[in-house]
């Protein structure tokens, strides 16, 4: 794959990225067509599909993470990109059970919070991965959801901070009918689980409908204490963390006002889920 970017690069192409962990959905899809429209008819659209290991807790989904190449690969097709990078873990990992893997490129901000909190090794693994990414795929843009408004954060600090030649494009997070967010691991909400799913967005929703009728900030105490009331009535959602914070710093605000963005991860039965907005 880099002996093919680098011919590229050579030839003056230009190359467009979307990292995914594949179980491909329409969010995803929408990050390529936002690759195409951005690098042009003349440039490479390239989806890498790694269920990356690193980014997981021994704790967390990596096994049953749900995996289907060959619609993934189909849906690749008909949405006009031209390359699937899809690489076996022997070959971004040699060795790695031997402990010869030992480099890793770690954020110290702003990994430190939210996901991170609740993930301690999750954004190393990310950080990680994508950098080798970048390093075998030489893109000119990458693109990454909203969705993740943490980790696209973090990958920009990452790219100004170790000056990667990548543009980093964010794109908006796609939502099912009734404002669920789109998610690879929405496959695991069966039966009376799915529909509690919406009590993310209705969270974020009821909060910035707040925000936007208050005439002053509202602290960050009343609207926490609001949405920890509106998950609970859900019979099998936990919340796990709601944090209001500035969208571009992810400093915590204790007086959330309009532009505030506010992110929250909740627990559907066993099934973990984020969402997040602007205010
Ligand atoms: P994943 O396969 O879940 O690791 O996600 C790969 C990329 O797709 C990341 O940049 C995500 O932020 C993005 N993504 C996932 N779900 C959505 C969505 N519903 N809308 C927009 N982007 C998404």
């Amino acid at each position: 794959m880099q002996r093919l970017a680098r011919q590229w690069q050579r030839h003056g192409t230009r190359v467009g990225f979307v990292p995914t962990m594949g179980y491909l959905h329409e969010g995803h899809l929408c990050l390529a067509r936002v690759a195409r429209k951005r690098i042009g008819n003349s440039g490479k659209v390239v989806v890498s599909i790694y269920v990356n290991p690193t980014q997981f807790a021994p704790t967390e989904d990596l096994s049953r993470y749900p995996r289907d190449l060959k619609r993934d690969l189909s849906l690749c097709r008909s949405t006009g990109v031209d390359v699937v990078f899809v690489p076996a873990d022997a070959g971004m990992y040699p060795g790695k059970a031997a402990g010869d893997f030992s480099t890793h490129v770690m954020e110290e901000n702003l990994a430190g919070r939210m996901e991170g909190a609740a993930r301690p090794t999750h954004f190393r693994g990310v950080t990680t991965v994508v950098a080798k990414l970048f390093n075998i795929l030489l893109p000119d843009l990458a693109v990454f959801g909203a969705k993740d408004w943490q980790q696209a954060a973090i990958i920009k600090r990452m790219v100004s901070d170790l000056n990667f030649p990548v543009k980093i494009i964010v794109a908006p997070t796609v939502r099912e009918a009734d404002g669920v967010a789109m998610s690879s691991r929405n496959k695991y909400l069966v039966g009376n689980l799915r529909p509690q799913a919406v009590v993310l967005s209705a969270a974020i929703k009821q909060v910035r409908a707040m925000v936007k009728a208050a005439t002053k900030p509202i602290s960050s105490t009343r609207l926490r204490s609001l949405v920890t009331k509106m998950v609970s009535a859900a019979p099998d959602a936990r919340l796990d963390y709601v944090e209001f914070f500035d969208p571009k710093t992810l400093l915590p605000q204790t007086r959330v006002t309009h532009g505030s963005h506010v992110a929250l991860a909740v627990f559907i039965g066993k099934t973990r889920l984020i969402d997040n907005g602007r205010l």
